[in-house]
């Protein structure tokens, strides 16, 4: 039985679409005054905007790319394969491997799709990577974001965000991360319906069997979450948060499994042995990163010295993350141990330019060391991969102000009082630019 076109997932996002347009009406026709014009629906070019803007953010929101060019490439293959057989084949879809310990996938609006080494290393094939690529192919070509931004809109939830969607549209760089970021924030970690996770489901199955994927992968994968959800419920939280996994869920993903045609149900077509293959890199870090792991969780229960061991660990197991050197220094420079903190971020940054956490730790552990050059390399180099971070801005005021550049470092601190109104930073700030004279005190 070949997988029809007219799918039942087809006409349901149909309906999607068409309840969401209507809503959008009703919306207008209730409020047709000028700002109330504003909260449309958001349309495909600023569905893909917005993704295409949101991503590098997330992407290192979510500890950037995992290093291994190869794998990546092969991801993005597998969801190319898939995205091309989607209702929404002509979209500029992306597929990268993210370095969270966590497990869990994620769409932004537009076919921008992660998916965490934490829940690729759970993985045995390409069938079961291919059904959680699907699923969130699904929410993307039925807009599941974009209906559900809609709806946040119109039940008044979204007003505030609402307002940044719009500077969105007219937007370059810096100013949009903190107001879109919460934007982009609220898409991403909007929990689904349990009929969007059904549909997401339906459409996933639907895109895995037309590439001629086994789909029994979907449910394979199922099990694994769930075996995995018992054993250590905090492991998945992230991903059950955004994707519920219910046991109606599985016995439906088994069922539509079932009706699918035999010569699609074998092992062959799972794939293992090209999935083995190209994960073999990420699985053999894997215990580097276990290790490092229960070092950050040592060093979220203060106990630095010990996370410093544990991280000293991980990066002789695998000394070529830069993530792992980045969350050593961390730990060395939460043990006192500034020295070799120092030294730890910088190897982080020279393994990885491209990774934020290592240049943000560079950046701030080279200005407490005195060397206000380097650290503004760093800093610099953090602000072009996530433009417009209080935290980047203070330093790099911090690092113009020590090398004598009151007009530079007073420049930042402007910038930094434009978004973080209290704590030491924003007093930091202050003071400077009233001791300055470039601001009047408030009375
Ligand atoms: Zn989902």
């Amino acid at each position: 039985m070949k997988p029809t076109v007219r799918a039942p997932a087809l006409r349901g996002s149909r309906h999607l679409l068409a309840a969401a347009v209507c809503l959008c009406l009703w919306s207008c026709a209730v409020n047709p005054v000028t700002h109330e014009r504003e909260f449309v629906l958001m349309d495909e070019a600023q569905e893909v905007r917005l993704g295409e803007q949101a991503y590098p953010v997330y992407t290192q929101q979510s500890e950037g790319l995992f290093p291994d060019p190869d794998l990546q490439s092969y991801v993005d293959r597998v969801g190319q394969k898939l995205a091309g057989l989607s209702h929404r084949p002509s979209l500029a879809y992306a597929f990268n491997v993210v370095n969270d310990s966590e497990t869990n996938a994620y769409a932004l609006p537009g076919g921008k799709i992660s998916i965490t080494r934490g829940l690729l290393v759970r993985m045995e094939n390409e069938a079961q990577l291919a059904s959680v690529l699907g699923h969130e192919i699904g929410h993307v070509t039925a807009r599941h974001a974009a209906a559900g931004y809609t709806r946040q809109v119109l039940a008044g939830l979204a007003t505030a965000v609402g307002a940044a969607a719009i500077q969105v549209s007219g937007v370059r760089g810096g100013e949009w991360l903190l107001q879109g970021g919460a934007l982009a924030a609220n898409l991403v970690l909007m929990k689904y319906s349990r009929d969007q996770e059904r549909q997401a489901d339906q459409l996933g199955m639907l895109y895995m069997t037309r590439a001629g994927y086994n789909p029994d992968g979907m449910v394979q994968t199922m099990e694994i979450l769930q075996a995995a959800s018992s054993r250590e419920p905090s492991a998945i939280e992230a991903m059950f948060q955004s994707h519920p996994l219910t046991s109606e869920r599985v016995a439906t993903a088994r069922a539509l499994a079932a009706r699918q045609a035999p010569e699609l149900r074998t092992a062959q077509r799972l794939r293992a042995a090209p999935f083995r293959q190209a994960t073999a890199r990420l699985r053999a870090v894997q215990p580097a990163y276990a290790e490092m792991d229960r070092g950050l969780k040592a060093l979220a229960d203060d106990r630095a010295d010990e996370a410093a061991r544990l991280m000293a660990e991980a990066t002789r197991r695998a000394p070529d993350q830069a993530l792992i050197w980045a969350m050593r220094a961390l730990a060395e420079s939460r043990a006192g141990r500034s020295g070799a903190a120092l030294e730890a971020a910088e190897r982080s940054a020279k393994l990885d330019p491209g990774l934020y956490r290592a240049r943000l730790t560079a950046g701030v552990l080279a200005f407490k060391a005195d060397r206000y050059r380097e650290s503004l390399e760093h800093l610099d180099a953090a602000d072009k991969l996530v433009p417009g971070q209080p935290t980047v801005t203070f330093y790099r005021g911090r690092d113009h102000e020590a090398l004598g550049r009151r007009d530079e470092a007073a420049r930042a601190y402007a910038a930094v009082l434009k978004k973080v109104r209290e704590g030491e930073m924003a007093a930091y700030c202050y003071k400077r630019l009233v001791a300055w004279g470039y601001i009047k005190p408030a009375r």
